[in-house]
Protein backbone atom coordinates (compact mmCIF):
# COMPACT_ATOMS: atom_id res chain seq x y z
CA UNK A 1 0.00 0.00 0.00
CA UNK A 2 1.20 3.75 -0.93
CA UNK A 3 0.14 6.21 2.08
CA UNK A 4 -1.80 8.83 -0.13
CA UNK A 5 -1.26 12.46 0.40
CA UNK A 6 -2.79 13.60 3.53
CA UNK A 7 -3.79 17.38 2.77
CA UNK A 8 -5.57 15.92 -0.56
CA UNK A 9 -7.57 13.93 1.78
CA UNK A 10 -8.40 16.33 4.57
CA UNK A 11 -9.87 19.21 1.80
CA UNK A 12 -12.35 16.20 0.44
CA UNK A 13 -13.14 15.17 3.63
CA UNK A 14 -13.91 18.58 4.77
CA UNK A 15 -15.36 19.78 1.49
CA UNK A 16 -17.90 17.08 2.32
CA UNK A 17 -18.39 17.83 5.82
CA UNK A 18 -19.02 21.91 4.45
CA UNK A 19 -21.66 20.65 2.36
CA UNK A 20 -23.31 18.17 4.37
CA UNK A 21 -23.44 21.37 7.40
CA UNK A 22 -25.02 23.91 4.48
CA UNK A 23 -27.22 21.19 3.34
CA UNK A 24 -28.58 19.34 6.40
CA UNK A 25 -28.20 21.95 9.16
CA UNK A 26 -28.63 25.62 7.73
CA UNK A 27 -30.75 26.63 10.43
CA UNK A 28 -28.88 25.85 13.45
CA UNK A 29 -25.26 25.35 12.39
CA UNK A 30 -22.85 22.42 14.43
CA UNK A 31 -21.08 23.86 17.68
CA UNK A 32 -18.19 23.65 19.43
CA UNK A 33 -16.54 24.87 22.81
CA UNK A 34 -13.26 25.04 23.10
CA UNK A 35 -12.10 25.44 26.85
CA UNK A 36 -8.30 26.71 27.77
CA UNK A 37 -6.36 26.80 30.99
CA UNK A 38 -3.32 28.93 31.55
CA UNK A 39 -1.05 30.62 28.89
CA UNK A 40 0.70 27.87 27.12
CA UNK A 41 2.20 28.55 23.76
CA UNK A 42 1.62 25.47 21.80
CA UNK A 43 -2.11 24.82 23.24
CA UNK A 44 -2.99 28.91 22.02
CA UNK A 45 -1.42 27.47 18.41
CA UNK A 46 -3.64 24.75 18.45
CA UNK A 47 -7.08 25.96 19.40
CA UNK A 48 -6.13 28.99 16.91
CA UNK A 49 -6.07 25.87 14.18
CA UNK A 50 -9.08 24.45 15.58
CA UNK A 51 -11.09 27.78 15.60
CA UNK A 52 -9.56 28.23 11.98
CA UNK A 53 -11.10 25.12 10.62
CA UNK A 54 -14.47 25.00 12.26
CA UNK A 55 -15.00 28.65 10.33
CA UNK A 56 -14.05 26.68 7.52
CA UNK A 57 -16.52 24.22 7.27
CA UNK A 58 -19.43 26.01 9.31
CA UNK A 59 -18.86 24.97 12.69
CA UNK A 60 -19.88 27.65 15.17
CA UNK A 61 -16.78 27.62 17.36
CA UNK A 62 -15.82 29.41 20.59
CA UNK A 63 -13.32 29.51 22.88
CA UNK A 64 -13.13 30.26 26.66
CA UNK A 65 -10.12 30.91 28.16
CA UNK A 66 -9.58 30.57 31.86
CA UNK A 67 -6.42 31.81 34.12
CA UNK A 68 -3.59 29.84 35.08
CA UNK A 69 -5.48 29.79 38.93
CA UNK A 70 -8.75 28.88 37.93
CA UNK A 71 -9.38 25.64 41.01
CA UNK A 72 -10.69 22.32 39.62
CA UNK A 73 -13.84 23.33 40.91
CA UNK A 74 -14.23 26.49 39.25
CA UNK A 75 -13.35 25.06 35.86
CA UNK A 76 -16.30 22.01 36.81
CA UNK A 77 -18.70 24.02 37.29
CA UNK A 78 -17.59 26.58 34.25
CA UNK A 79 -18.08 23.18 32.04
CA UNK A 80 -21.30 22.10 33.63
CA UNK A 81 -22.63 25.21 32.68
CA UNK A 82 -21.08 25.54 28.96
CA UNK A 83 -22.49 22.27 27.90
CA UNK A 84 -25.94 22.91 27.95
CA UNK A 85 -25.35 25.05 25.14
CA UNK A 86 -22.91 23.03 22.72
CA UNK A 87 -23.17 20.36 20.40
CA UNK A 88 -19.39 19.64 21.47
CA UNK A 89 -17.25 20.40 24.34
CA UNK A 90 -13.54 20.12 24.42
CA UNK A 91 -10.88 20.86 26.68
CA UNK A 92 -7.22 21.75 25.72
CA UNK A 93 -4.70 20.02 27.36
CA UNK A 94 -2.42 20.24 29.35
CA UNK A 95 -4.28 21.79 32.08
CA UNK A 96 -2.46 22.91 34.82
CA UNK A 97 -1.08 20.46 37.37
CA UNK A 98 -3.66 21.05 40.18
CA UNK A 99 -6.32 20.52 37.96
CA UNK A 100 -7.11 16.58 37.24
CA UNK A 101 -8.01 15.65 33.35
CA UNK A 102 -10.24 13.20 34.54
CA UNK A 103 -12.24 15.75 37.05
CA UNK A 104 -12.50 18.18 33.57
CA UNK A 105 -13.42 15.75 31.23
CA UNK A 106 -16.05 13.98 33.57
CA UNK A 107 -17.85 17.13 33.41
CA UNK A 108 -18.51 17.29 29.47
CA UNK A 109 -21.04 14.46 29.29
CA UNK A 110 -20.51 11.20 26.76
CA UNK A 111 -22.65 12.57 24.17
CA UNK A 112 -21.09 15.63 24.06
CA UNK A 113 -17.59 14.86 24.38
CA UNK A 114 -16.40 15.10 20.78
CA UNK A 115 -12.67 14.48 21.72
CA UNK A 116 -13.39 10.80 22.86
CA UNK A 117 -11.45 11.23 25.83
CA UNK A 118 -14.17 9.99 28.57
CA UNK A 119 -14.22 5.60 28.60
CA UNK A 120 -17.70 5.77 27.91
CA UNK A 121 -17.93 8.61 25.29
CA UNK A 122 -20.19 8.00 22.37
CA UNK A 123 -17.17 9.15 20.26
CA UNK A 124 -13.52 7.68 19.30
CA UNK A 125 -10.80 9.60 20.09
CA UNK A 126 -9.57 11.72 17.17
CA UNK A 127 -6.28 10.80 16.46
CA UNK A 128 -6.92 6.90 16.19
CA UNK A 129 -9.80 7.30 13.98
CA UNK A 130 -8.61 9.91 12.14
CA UNK A 131 -5.61 7.10 11.59
CA UNK A 132 -7.59 4.46 10.52
CA UNK A 133 -10.11 6.60 8.33
CA UNK A 134 -6.77 7.71 6.67
CA UNK A 135 -5.79 4.02 6.12
CA UNK A 136 -8.94 3.12 4.81
CA UNK A 137 -8.76 5.97 2.36
CA UNK A 138 -5.01 5.06 1.15
CA UNK A 139 -6.84 1.16 0.13
CA UNK A 140 -4.92 -0.41 3.55
CA UNK A 141 -6.49 -3.77 3.37
CA UNK A 142 -6.85 -4.60 7.13
CA UNK A 143 -7.59 -8.57 7.49
CA UNK A 144 -4.16 -10.40 8.23
CA UNK A 145 -2.41 -7.93 8.27
CA UNK A 146 0.54 -7.02 11.20
CA UNK A 147 0.49 -3.80 12.57
CA UNK A 148 3.28 -2.81 15.30
CA UNK A 149 1.96 0.48 17.11
CA UNK A 150 4.64 1.99 19.40
CA UNK A 151 3.50 3.93 22.57
CA UNK A 152 0.34 2.62 24.37
CA UNK A 153 -0.97 6.27 25.66
CA UNK A 154 -4.51 6.39 26.60
CA UNK A 155 -5.17 8.86 23.99
CA UNK A 156 -2.95 7.41 21.13
CA UNK A 157 -1.86 3.68 21.05
CA UNK A 158 -4.54 1.94 23.24
CA UNK A 159 -7.47 3.17 21.54
CA UNK A 160 -5.65 2.71 17.63
CA UNK A 161 -4.95 -1.46 19.08
CA UNK A 162 -8.75 -1.68 19.88
CA UNK A 163 -9.88 0.48 16.20
CA UNK A 164 -7.40 -1.76 14.41
CA UNK A 165 -8.43 -5.43 15.86
CA UNK A 166 -11.53 -4.10 15.05
CA UNK A 167 -10.83 -3.90 11.64
CA UNK A 168 -9.10 -7.29 11.67
CA UNK A 169 -6.04 -6.86 11.83
CA UNK A 170 -3.02 -8.33 14.43
CA UNK A 171 -1.98 -5.64 16.32
CA UNK A 172 1.25 -5.75 18.48
CA UNK A 173 0.89 -2.64 21.28
CA UNK A 174 4.58 -1.98 21.99
CA UNK A 175 6.27 0.54 24.78
CA UNK A 176 9.00 1.17 26.88
CA UNK A 177 9.83 -2.57 28.01
CA UNK A 178 9.18 -4.08 24.08
CA UNK A 179 11.85 -5.80 22.31
CA UNK A 180 10.71 -3.50 19.24
CA UNK A 181 13.17 -5.31 16.70
CA UNK A 182 11.39 -8.96 16.96
CA UNK A 183 8.25 -6.78 15.79
CA UNK A 184 9.29 -4.16 13.24
CA UNK A 185 10.44 -6.43 10.50
CA UNK A 186 7.63 -8.59 10.35
CA UNK A 187 4.87 -5.90 10.21
CA UNK A 188 2.69 -4.95 7.51
CA UNK A 189 2.24 -1.50 9.36
CA UNK A 190 4.35 0.51 12.03
CA UNK A 191 2.75 3.47 14.17
CA UNK A 192 4.57 5.41 15.99
CA UNK A 193 3.83 7.41 19.04
CA UNK A 194 6.50 7.80 20.85
CA UNK A 195 7.33 11.09 20.49
CA UNK A 196 11.42 11.04 20.31
CA UNK A 197 12.87 12.87 16.91
CA UNK A 198 14.04 10.22 15.09
CA UNK A 199 13.47 7.28 17.05
CA UNK A 200 12.73 5.11 13.96
CA UNK A 201 16.05 5.41 12.33
CA UNK A 202 17.72 2.86 13.78
CA UNK A 203 15.06 0.53 12.94
CA UNK A 204 14.98 -1.24 9.32
CA UNK A 205 11.86 -0.37 7.78
CA UNK A 206 10.14 -2.44 5.20
CA UNK A 207 6.40 -1.01 5.76
CA UNK A 208 4.25 2.41 5.57
CA UNK A 209 4.66 4.50 8.51
CA UNK A 210 2.50 6.34 10.28
CA UNK A 211 4.28 9.04 12.36
CA UNK A 212 2.19 10.88 15.40
CA UNK A 213 5.31 12.07 17.30
CA UNK A 214 5.52 15.53 17.35
CA UNK A 215 9.22 16.87 18.40
CA UNK A 216 11.05 20.04 18.09
CA UNK A 217 14.60 19.97 17.33
CA UNK A 218 16.94 23.16 16.41
CA UNK A 219 17.72 22.91 12.99
CA UNK A 220 21.34 24.21 11.10
CA UNK A 221 20.23 27.94 11.91
CA UNK A 222 19.59 27.20 15.58
CA UNK A 223 15.83 27.39 14.66
CA UNK A 224 13.55 25.57 16.22
CA UNK A 225 12.12 22.77 13.97
CA UNK A 226 8.75 20.88 13.99
CA UNK A 227 9.82 16.64 13.47
CA UNK A 228 8.39 13.64 13.20
CA UNK A 229 9.73 9.89 15.71
CA UNK A 230 10.96 8.94 11.80
CA UNK A 231 12.62 12.41 10.98
CA UNK A 232 16.07 11.31 9.20
CA UNK A 233 14.28 7.81 8.42
CA UNK A 234 14.42 7.49 4.15
CA UNK A 235 11.46 9.23 4.15
CA UNK A 236 9.12 7.11 1.71
CA UNK A 237 6.14 5.91 2.43
CA UNK A 238 6.27 7.68 5.81
CA UNK A 239 3.27 10.30 6.74
CA UNK A 240 4.70 13.58 6.95
CA UNK A 241 5.01 15.96 10.07
CA UNK A 242 4.19 18.18 9.98
CA UNK A 243 1.07 18.01 7.77
CA UNK A 244 0.48 14.56 8.48
CA UNK A 245 -1.12 13.01 11.44
CA UNK A 246 -1.76 16.33 13.27
CA UNK A 247 -4.08 17.54 10.35
CA UNK A 248 -6.07 13.98 10.71
CA UNK A 249 -6.69 14.66 14.42
CA UNK A 250 -8.36 17.99 13.68
CA UNK A 251 -10.35 16.71 10.83
CA UNK A 252 -11.73 13.85 13.11
CA UNK A 253 -12.54 16.62 15.75
CA UNK A 254 -14.40 18.26 13.24
CA UNK A 255 -16.36 15.15 12.19
CA UNK A 256 -17.34 14.15 15.59
CA UNK A 257 -19.10 18.08 16.14
CA UNK A 258 -21.13 17.27 13.26
CA UNK A 259 -22.14 13.38 14.47
CA UNK A 260 -22.87 15.16 17.84
CA UNK A 261 -25.56 17.43 16.44
CA UNK A 262 -26.72 14.43 13.80
CA UNK A 263 -27.05 12.05 17.28
CA UNK A 264 -27.62 13.97 19.93
CA UNK A 265 -28.51 17.25 18.64
P1 LIG B 1 2.97 9.45 25.74
O1 LIG B 1 3.88 10.62 25.55
O2 LIG B 1 1.96 9.47 26.82
O3 LIG B 1 3.81 8.10 25.88
C1 LIG B 1 4.85 7.74 25.02
C2 LIG B 1 4.80 6.26 24.76
O4 LIG B 1 6.02 5.89 24.11
C3 LIG B 1 4.71 5.40 26.04
O5 LIG B 1 3.79 4.36 25.88
C4 LIG B 1 6.13 4.86 26.19
O6 LIG B 1 6.21 3.59 26.81
C5 LIG B 1 6.56 4.75 24.74
N1 LIG B 1 8.02 4.73 24.65
C6 LIG B 1 8.90 5.60 25.21
N2 LIG B 1 10.17 5.21 24.95
C7 LIG B 1 10.07 4.07 24.24
C8 LIG B 1 11.02 3.18 23.68
N3 LIG B 1 12.34 3.37 23.83
N4 LIG B 1 10.57 2.09 23.01
C9 LIG B 1 9.25 1.87 22.84
N5 LIG B 1 8.29 2.69 23.34
C10 LIG B 1 8.70 3.77 24.04
O7 LIG B 1 2.23 9.18 24.32
P2 LIG B 1 1.22 10.09 23.49
O8 LIG B 1 0.49 9.13 22.64
O9 LIG B 1 0.48 11.04 24.34
O10 LIG B 1 2.21 10.98 22.59
C11 LIG B 1 3.20 10.41 21.78
C12 LIG B 1 3.63 11.42 20.74
O11 LIG B 1 2.55 11.68 19.85
C13 LIG B 1 4.01 12.79 21.34
O12 LIG B 1 5.04 13.34 20.54
C14 LIG B 1 2.74 13.61 21.16
O13 LIG B 1 3.00 15.00 21.08
C15 LIG B 1 2.25 13.08 19.82
N6 LIG B 1 0.82 13.23 19.58
C16 LIG B 1 0.46 13.73 18.36
C17 LIG B 1 -0.87 13.89 18.06
C18 LIG B 1 -1.22 14.43 16.73
O14 LIG B 1 -2.39 14.75 16.51
N7 LIG B 1 -0.29 14.52 15.79
C19 LIG B 1 -1.94 13.54 18.99
C20 LIG B 1 -1.45 12.97 20.25
C21 LIG B 1 -0.10 12.82 20.50
P3 LIG B 1 5.82 3.35 28.38
O15 LIG B 1 4.32 3.32 28.40
O16 LIG B 1 6.43 2.05 28.71
O17 LIG B 1 6.38 4.52 29.13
Amino acid sequence: MELKDIKTYVNERKAALKHKIGLNMKDKAPSLAIVQVGENEASTRYVRNKIKDCKEVGIAAEVYFYPENTTEFELVDEIEHLVEFYDGVMVQLPLPPHIRVEAAIAAIPKEKDVDGFRRDSCFDPATPLGIVNYLDYCGFEWTGKEVTIIGRSDIVGKPLARLMTNKDATVTLCHSKSKLSNHIYDSDLIVCAVGQAGFLNCYPIHCPVIDVGINFVKNDEGRSQLVGDAFNTDGRNVTPVPGGVGLLTRLTLLENVVKAKEMYG
